[in-house]
């Protein structure tokens, strides 16, 4: 059987539309759930920790949310990735626990610095991708030139899907290939309402369809599976047009729940043991109890309400009691969920991101990577009696993904890394909050870091030259701290032996 899960995410730059989309997919599908309103009890709903408040101040959302909602026998889970240009490792890790995504481009202005951030890890993991040319009610570029450039700075065959019929003033609707209809504005707010007709297109757009029709690689469901080709819709976020195409594109061409690599070989949905894998843990909660929530993709297997799985982390069963499953339709808590689903596990840390949860234990998943900091800088404690404290808070945080850090082999001061300069402003809050330890941050004499990996002479080689520049990660890893990109491509050049790796599987 095949499933009828489809769990995937919208990535772009902020003010494509991401959030006027997804508004639309949730009121065309049921909407069931929305996780970003996971609800915490009585008075921990009420205390919330600083770093909520940074999200309410700056009015974004710096944790990714779950939401959930079904169409024709399909349920879509919509992981959402936080729009804002101060990204963090939680977006690229929601991207691991996706079969699919949506790239919104504003039809304006065409591929822009943070949708090629997250195309880059997509394609890192092959993870096909649908493009919604958002806007096209609006004075925009010619769709040509909108394609062009996603296949040239994306290196991505593209097929238009559909067409839109006029630009801005002259906009008429939105054409679709596979029915030849075109869905008209209608109304005083000149939304779609639901009818689509046949009528000839005036020969200049007439035209232009069959330029776009021939000119362009045809539809090939392997290609686009294998992350190579990306079919692309055009229409209207705001008015509606081209959303229902959108859905209906996921449910058809998407892929279910894929397989999942492991040390111990590819899982597959159909396996009998329940699986699946950390890929967030929230920390909304009362900050001083510490209750988390560990975000669970299932990979295999039914889970049901109860059940006992073992973290990889810590090696002790645990009984999941009370599992927040997102499509819950009632939003009662429910009893089962399938592989793609996503399911919340209340817990006090004993939960951390790239966790493996299974029945036996014996699986581990692979693929779920640490990138490689694009910030660092230097802790600073206000006052020194409190480096114990400091140590655990830095390790808590960065097990949690909030942040990276690095203990240099030289030197007293730890590194933190991360790769949006909000996760810092979280850091300083909750160490505070949390940890009672007064901190700030001092620039570091690097750029980015890389981890090392070789045979134990050309590391031991390499550490003799460069010891100012190692240290060690979280797990004892070892990292070069580096001035500049540079200076990663001078070392790596210097030593063809050992490998520089800008991501870590843990
Ligand atoms: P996000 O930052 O990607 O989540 O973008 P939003 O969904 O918040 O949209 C940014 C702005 O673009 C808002 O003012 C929206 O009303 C507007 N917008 C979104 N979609 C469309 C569309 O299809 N047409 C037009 N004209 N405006 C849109």
């Amino acid at each position: 059987m095949t499933s009828n899960r489809r769990t995937f995410a919208i990535i772009s730059h902020p003010d494509a539309g991401k959030t006027t989309l997804t508004e639309k997919l949730l009121l065309q599908g049921g909407a069931i759930h929305l996780a970003g309103q996971v609800k915490a009890r009585g008075a921990a709903r009420r205390a919330r920790s600083d770093w909520m408040k940074i999200e309410q101040q700056r009015g974004i959302s710096v944790t990714s949310s779950v939401m959930t909602f079904e169409r024709d026998g399909i349920t879509f889970n919509l992981l959402d990735t936080p729009g804002h240009e101060d990204f963090s490792e939680d977006t690229y890790r929601t991207l691991t626990a996706v079969d699919s995504a949506i790239m919104v481009i504003d039809a304006a202005k065409g591929i822009e610095p943070q949708t090629r951030k997250l195309f880059e890890v997509c394609r890192l993991r092959s993870v096909p991708i649908i493009t919604f040319v958002n806007k096209v009610d609006r004075e925009g570029r010619s769709p040509f030139d909108t394609l062009d450039e996603v296949a040239d700075a994306l290196a991505l065959d593209v097929c238009p899907m559909a067409w839109p019929v006029g630009l801005g003033g002259e906009f008429q609707g939105v054409l679709d290939f596979a029915t030849g209809e075109i869905a008209r504005p209608e109304g005083d707010s000149r939304e779609f309402l639901g009818k689509r007709d046949k009528e000839p297109l005036p020969a200049n757009i007439a035209d232009e369809v069959e330029l776009a029709q021939g000119g362009y690689p045809s539809f090939d469901l392997e290609a686009y599976r294998n992350g190579d080709l990306t079919p692309v819709y055009f229409g209207s976020a705001l008015k509606n047009f081209g959303v229902a195409e959108l859905i209906n594109a996921i449910a058809t061409f998407a892929p279910p729940p894929r397989p999942q690599p492991s040390s111990a070989g590819t899982i597959d949905p159909s396996n009998k043991e329940v699986t699946g894998f950390i890929f967030k843990v929230q920390a909304n909660m009362d900050p001083m109890h510490r209750d988390r929530i560990a975000f669970m993709r299932l990979v295999s297997g039914t889970f049901k309400r109860g059940m006992k799985l073992t973290p990889s982390g810590s090696g002790k069963p645990v009984a999941i009691h009370s599992p927040i499953l997102f499509f819950a339709q009632d939003r009662e808590i429910a009893d089962t969920a399938e592989p793609g689903d996503i399911i919340g596990i209340p817990n006090h840390g004993t939960l951390r991101v790239g966790d493996t949860l299974s029945e036996t234990n014996k699986v581990r998943f692979t693929g779920l990577p640490n990138f490689a900091p694009e910030i660092l800088r230097r802790v600073a404690l206000k006052d020194p009696t409190k480096t114990k404290q400091l140590r655990k808070a830095l390790d808590d945080l960065s097990e949690e993904g909030v942040i990276q850090v690095f203990y240099p082999e030289i030197g007293s001061a730890w590194i933190v890394g991360v790769v949006g300069q909000l996760q810092l402003e979280v850091l300083i809050s909750r160490l505070e909050a949390e940890y009672k330890v007064e901190a700030g941050l001092e620039a570091a004499p690097f750029d980015t870091a890389r981890w090392v990996k070789g045979l134990d002479a050309a590391l031991k080689n390499f550490a003799d030259f460069n010891m100012s520049n190692l240290a060690k990660d979280r797990d004892g890893d070892p990292v070069f701290l580096a001035r500049s990109a540079w200076d990663v491509s001078y070392q790596q050049e210097k030593n063809p032996d050992l490998v520089f790796s800008a991501t870590k599987e843990r």
